[in-house]
């Protein structure tokens, strides 16, 4: 037997049911908020992400599949959105847009090769946001917002908002220095990738998960005492206006973000619930002034967010919340000869392009047999095809509640189903 590979997994039955459902509720969120759906290919040109998402970040460096095709070019399948989606809003323009800011949202497939766990996988699923076009704090409010508006739509109570700035350039260079200053004593006691990080991007090593509990994180400088005026406003704007939208937020200086290509605003949604263990963050995202510009684009401020939609399942059945999925049909078709049966095909075409959902017999099993499967399927109607019946135009409808029969004109079985669901 073949088996899926390491990290993937199959999606059917009452998961598919679910994972269907929340695709919708975010896809209809974002109807309203105005975000158009966007998508892109799953691999692209390995540079997008090596320049984008940075070539020491633990995405680029670890975790991303890497392939030469067949015509020996270098492709990467996607790690996350936003690089692609840049990519795209370059190559096609969407800076010339007469309608602007531009608004898009997706929900794909992402690749990473990791270690296999809850709420981590090699295969998953990310509906992320991007705002493209607008520096106003404005902007960074209304992405929040709407992460934070989507979970407490989806159910969820228990979530929080952890915040953070990094600032402008001249602010990131300052904390920059400092985050050397204080752990150039301490490194050889830490992680490899520190090691590296200190030289590279200081500010990933509060991201590290090695050294997270390390001694020299409790002492570590705070972000928001090297942020110039010029930030620092722009930080208590945003935090009015989420003040303003009734999000629950708290300012958290430990947050960074893994990803290069953050400035000002970086947030995570948190899942408050201390069974829940590192999956705890469905959604993270912030301000990336600088990516199109690196990207070969023009100069173009934005914000967004991604959230996990596997470790977003995961929370709705951790928080026990109620996913409402349809479990039943409406109409079941049962028959026994062949003439019932031209019949049972054309009607069920019939009803189901009106809208009912209909199932019927496909196996040539007796009408006892049917009955428990139209049971099975919780079926409100069972209509009962017989050929004496038929030569009047008329079919048996059955209420498989109450049990009720009684004969319904075929040429009235739409208008009379359509009164009765
Ligand atoms: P983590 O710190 O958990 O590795 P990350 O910083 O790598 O997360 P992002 O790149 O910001 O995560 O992705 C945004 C969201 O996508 C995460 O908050 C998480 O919900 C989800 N996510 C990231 N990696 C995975 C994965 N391997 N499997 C499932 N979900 C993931
Ligand atoms: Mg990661």
């Amino acid at each position: 037997m073949i088996s899926k590979p390491k990290g993937t997994y199959d999606l059917y039955g009452q998961k598919a049911k679910q994972r269907q459902y929340l695709d919708d509720v975010l896809a209809s969120i974002c109807e309203k908020y105005n975000y158009e759906y966007i998508k892109t290919p799953v691999f692209e040109a390995s540079e997008v992400f090596h320049r984008s998402v940075g070539i020491d970040s633990d995405i680029v460096s670890k975790e991303t599949y890497d392939f030469k095709d067949r015509g020996n070019r270098n492709l990467t399948l996607r790690p996350e959105g936003t690089a692609a989606i840049v990519r795209s809003y370059i190559e096609n323009k969407m800076f010339g847009d007469p309608k602007q800011p531009k608004k898009l949202f997706y929900n794909a497939n992402m690749y990473r090769y990791e270690r296999p766990q809850a709420g981590r996988l090699r295969e998953f699923s990310q509906f992320g946001v991007e705002l493209l076009g607008s520096d106003d704090v404005f902007a960074d409010a209304e992405v929040i917002s709407l992460a934070y508006n989507i979970f407490k739509i989806l159910g969820l109570k228990n979530i929080k908002i952890n915040l953070n700035t990094l600032g402008d350039e001249e602010s990131r260079k300052n904390y920059r220095e400092a985050l050397i200053k204080h752990f150039k004593p301490h490194i050889n006691t830490m992680c490899e990738d520190c090691q590296k990080r200190l030289l590279t991007n200081p500010l990933r090593i509060l991201d590290c998960k090695v050294d997270n509990n390390h001694e020299a994180m409790q002492t570590v400088p705070n972000i928001l005492d090297y942020l110039n005026d010029e930030s620092k406003n722009r930080f208590l704007k945003l935090q009015e206006y989420l003040d303003l939208l009734e999000v629950e937020y708290e300012v958290n200086p430990g947050i960074v973000r893994g990803l290069d290509y953050y400035n000002h605003t970086v947030f995570e949604l948190e899942l408050v619930n201390e069974n829940f263990g590192r999956s705890n963050i469905l959604c993270a995202g912030g301000r990336y002034n600088n990516l199109v510009e690196k990207l070969d684009g023009p100069q173009t401020p934005a914000v967004g967010f991604a959230a996990g939609l596997e470790r977003v399942l995961l929370a709705l059945e951790e928080e026990k919340v109620n996913i409402p999925i349809n479990d039943s049909i409406d109409i079941y078709l049962g028959y026994v000869n062949e003439e019932e049966k031209e019949t049972a095909l054309y009607l069920t075409q019939e009803l189901r392009l009106n809208g009912f959902i209909c199932e019927t017999e496909y196996l040539g099993r007796s009408l006892k047999s049917q009955f428990k499967s139209a049971d099975r399927l919780n079926a409100k109607y069972i209509i009962i095809l017989n050929s004496d019946d038929l030569k009047d135009y008329q079919v048996k409808v059955k209420d498989n509640k109450t049990k009720e029969e009684q004969k319904v004109a075929i040429n009235d079985l739409v208008d009379y189903f359509d009164m009765h669901m």
